[in-house]
């Protein structure tokens, strides 16, 4: 199977081919057909199995040329919200318009707060920070129609289960969700109960 069979556009399409990625992973021949089509999913991966474009390229589909925050993904590490929103970026490189920004824990709030003053179409965030700009007022959670819980089990491992609980309880509750996690833990099961309606499960 190639990309250009799962219904993807010309410029993702083509920025696919620019990252040298001719065939879908596993993870990816599941879960973008799923997400493209609005279910939400529940992903079963490990790092390495491509799950990032697996997320991200359904995600970059959809994002549409409003300067409103339509897109979250939480994960646990700076070093994961920077390489996530680095793939994006690829994975958007010919919708020139989509702006995607890390926030983080640790870099300056301030420089944070201005680059979200200038609308950005989807936020790859650490919980913590997420709920401070939430908290100041500095970003909006109402327009999201796409929200992906990355490493998932290492949030909640990490001690993060308030605070996404309470970023989750802020999105609409339409919104479609994509949850990673390499564990299936009864955490992560009461999580899913709670915010991911009819989930797909997708584990390779
Ligand atoms: P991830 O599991 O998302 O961290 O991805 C692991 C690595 O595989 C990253 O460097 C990706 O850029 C790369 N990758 C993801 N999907 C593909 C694919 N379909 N073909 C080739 N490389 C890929």
């Amino acid at each position: 199977m190639l990309f250009h069979e799962l219904n993807i556009s010309e410029a993702v399409s083509k920025a696919i081919h620019d990252m040298g990625f001719i065939e879908p992973s596993p993870i990816q021949k599941e879960a973008i057909p799923l997400l493209l089509d609005g279910h939400n999913v529940f992903g079963q991966a490990q790092t390495g199995t491509g799950k990032t474009a697996a997320f991200g390229i359904p995600m970059v589909e959809k994002i549409e040329d409003k300067r409103t925050t339509q897109g979250l993904v939480l994960v646990p590490t700076r070093e994961l919200a920077i390489q996530v929103s680095g793939e994006l970026q690829r994975i958007a490189q010919y919708k020139k318009w989509m702006v995607i920004l890390p926030i983080y824990g640790g870099q300056s709030i301030e420089r944070q707060i201005r680059s979200l003053s200038r609308g950005i179409h989807i936020v790859v965030g650490t919980p913590g920070r997420v709920l401070d700009h939430i908290a100041r007022g500095t970003l909006h959670l109402d327009k999201v129609s796409f929200c992906t819980l990355d490493e998932a089990d290492v949030m909640l491992d990490m001690g993060f289960i308030d605070d996404v609980r309470e970023i989750l309880s802020r999105i609409p509750p339409s919104a479609q969700k994509a949850l990673f996690s390499a564990t299936l833990s009864p955490q992560i099961k009461a999580l899913i109960q709670d915010f991911v309606d009819n989930p797909r499960f997708v584990t390779i």
